[in-house]
């Protein structure tokens, strides 16, 4: 398929409220967009990269400029003879011989490279009339849905978790980090509304506890926190084994299965997890196709969670509508056992150029639509714009 032109836009969507978690508070969401274009075929990529450096080293503005400078001009360049088809039918794999050169001189920037590679993808299948679904080989046709809370007081957590369960979340990830821990869980757990919901709550710390707290995390996970997402700084290996094993015993007394730690920022890719499943370092991983490279590389990532036993849950960005949809779809591979951050977009963004996702009684719709998801409202996308540039071979 020969790629006639690539478009990178810089857009600014409004968020319904400012989003807060220990590395940062969002209030807009800036987002870089990629477009690729085969003749009248178009695909479409959105790059997650925060609207600053604060989760990883991307941010929104720098991804834009280097997919404006060096990545989509690479990519228009590379050899369409080897350009493949959609990989194998039902795999997602996706034999991106080109990409994967790519991704060697640029290992600093998976989350621009992702979005590249959503674009091709979104090309191809569209092109083939298929969905990333039916590409990723998923059977599930809906999702449960979860949600994630900023970090806030005891009561403006309760506050927000009784609308949400109301509206048929029942997994609730909320942010903490010290001096935001017990008290918000006590709080969540001692309100009525949310526990007759039976909603499942997890904590997500953004790696903001140390080796000495190991004996509060633990203490969390008594009081009925059901999932520890990155409780500890990715440097804190050793920690992180103790912790583990902790909740393994813990676990093991009560003839339970064990609360998993699950890893987040500490896996950019699969031979990252590899290494600290083979340390002991994690029990789960948070999957976000962005943060690794894209859905290639976050498939990978499943297979490996399946093989090796280990809980794994669909991380979002605060994405679009269009990385919403790709998310919703990967979230229905099987190997998906905690519930991800999979809730429409319109939670948090106040407009969006993408269609939403579909939330039917505390469940997402898989989409099944030709392409990773439908094509963007062009009035929407133009109207949040605030740069753009065009880019031919
Ligand atoms: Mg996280």
């Amino acid at each position: 398929m020969d790629l006639t032109a690539a478009d990178v836009w810089l857009c600014e969507f409004p968020l319904v409220e400012p989003f807060a978690a220990s590395h940062g508070t969002t209030s807009a969401r800036t987002v870089a967009i990629v477009r690729l274009r085969s003749g009248d075929v178009e695909g479409w990529g959105e790059c997650s990269a925060l609207p600053a450096a604060t989760y990883t080293a991307e941010s929104a503005a720098g991804c834009f400029e280097l997919l404006a400078t060096e990545l989509l001009p690479a990519v228009l360049a590379l050899p369409t003879a080897a350009d493949p088809a959609c990989g194998t039918p039902g795999t997602g794999s996706e034999p991106d011989d080109e990409l994967s050169a790519l991704r060697r001189t640029r290992p600093d920037a998976p989350m621009a490279l992702a979005a590249i590679e959503m674009a091709r993808l979104d090309l191809r299948l569209r092109g083939a009339g298929r969905s990333l679904a039916d590409h990723l080989g998923v059977t599930r046709a809906r999702v449960p849905a979860g949600v994630s809370l900023g970090l806030d007081t005891p009561d403006g957590v309760v506050a927000r978790a009784r609308s949400l369960v109301a509206d048929g979340y029942r997994r609730l990830k909320v942010k903490i980090q010290p001096g935001h821990d017990a008290a918000v869980l006590d709080a969540l757990r001692s309100d009525d509304t949310v526990e007759r919901s039976g909603a499942e709550i997890q904590l997500d710390a953004n790696g903001a506890y140390g080796p000495d707290d190991l004996d509060l995390l633990v203490d969390l996970v008594r009081s009925g926190a059901s999932a520890l997402e990155q409780p500890l700084a990715t440097s804190h290996v050793d920690a992180a084994v103790e912790l583990v094993t902790r909740l393994d015993e813990l676990a093991a007394r009560a003839g339970r299965r064990p609360v998993p730690v699950v890893a987040d920022e500490a896996v950019a890719s699969v031979g990252d997890a590899i290494t600290l499943a083979d340390r002991g370092a994690l029990s789960g991983v948070s999957i976000k196709p962005a943060r690794v490279g894209g859905l290639t590389e976050a498939r990978r990532l499943h297979d490996l969670c399946v093989e090796r036993g280990l809980a794994a849950t669909a991380g979002g960005m605060l994405e679009t509508g269009l990385g919403r949809h790709a998310l919703a779809a990967l979230a229905a591979l099987p190997g998906f056992d905690l519930t991800g951050d999979l809730s429409p977009a319109g939670r948090w963004l106040a407009a969006d150029a993408w269609p939403d996702l579909q939330l039917i009684d505390g469940e997402i719709v898989v989409p099944t639509g030709a392409g990773v998801a439908p094509p963007p409202d062009r009035r929407l996308l133009d109207a949040t714009t605030i740069d753009g540039r065009e880019i031919r071979p």
